[in-house]
């Protein structure tokens, strides 16, 4: 195993807010990520790369050690299963909510719910602990559209402030899960490179409460 430790970022705004937190625990891309096409980024740290891709992609690079540690929100984490994974910290950004929603004032189908979503292992796994039969539909993105346009009952999907829900007519119905962006570990890295990565997680811990405090206060 390589000494270098590769830290796997989710592009998007999970990203906008993941840079000031790692830069706060000392780890600074060489380059300016977003002026850059590149998906491999050196950092001020000499053994510390940093990738940057799909956020859905990350689990993967981590749980099979492409890269050693990785940042996902907790609704990626969720949808794709943590075998492989050991999840030692919580970033506390990318604040939002797993849940099912439907058109505003409509109730909810009694019998088989057609539920649209991306989260198809977290939607089949709710409704299922919930005694609902559902048929779950896939979904890659605009799930907000599938009840308007008679796809689907529900649809499970993050939810923010309500904006997008409220602009199509919909509202939210039960919370899932919430979420937030999480750190995630190799877990034969863990193991194999626990010396150098120690440090570095108690250094992004200290930044969190830092963070946290600095919010509260
Ligand atoms: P809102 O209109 O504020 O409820 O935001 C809902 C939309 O923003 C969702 O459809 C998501 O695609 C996106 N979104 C909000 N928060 C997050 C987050 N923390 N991570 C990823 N996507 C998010």
């Amino acid at each position: 195993m390589s000494k270098q430790l590769i830290l796997a970022l989710s592009k998007g705004r999970i990203l906008d807010e993941t840079l000031p937190l790692l830069a706060d625990a000392g780890i600074e891309p060489a380059e300016d990520l977003g002026k850059s096409r590149k998906l491999l980024f050196d950092t001020n740290l000499p053994d510390v790369k940093l990738v940057v891709i799909r956020a859905t992609d990350v689990p993967t690079y981590v749980q099979l050690g492409a890269a050693d540690l990785g940042v996902a929100g907790k609704d990626v984490l969720l949808e794709h299963g943590a075998a492989g994974l050991f999840e030692p910290l919580d970033l506390e950004i990318a604040r939002c909510k797993l849940m099912t929603a439907g058109i505003t004032g409509a109730e909810p189908a009694h019998a088989r719910r057609r539920v649209a979503t991306k989260f198809v292992n977290v939607a089949r796994r709710w409704y299922a602990e919930q005694g609902i039969q559902a048929e779950v539909i896939k979904l890659y993105g605009a799930m907000e559209l599938a009840p308007l346009m008679n796809l689907a009952d529900e649809i499970v999907d993050i939810v923010d402030t309500g904006n997008t829900l409220r602009a199509n007519g919909m509202e939210p119905r039960e919370l899932i899960a919430p979420v937030s962006t999480r750190l995630v570990v190799n877990k034969a890295a863990m193991t194999m490179k626990h010396a150098r990565i120690k440090p570095l997680l108690e250094r992004l811990a200290q930044a969190v409460a830092r963070r946290r405090e600095g919010v509260a206060g």
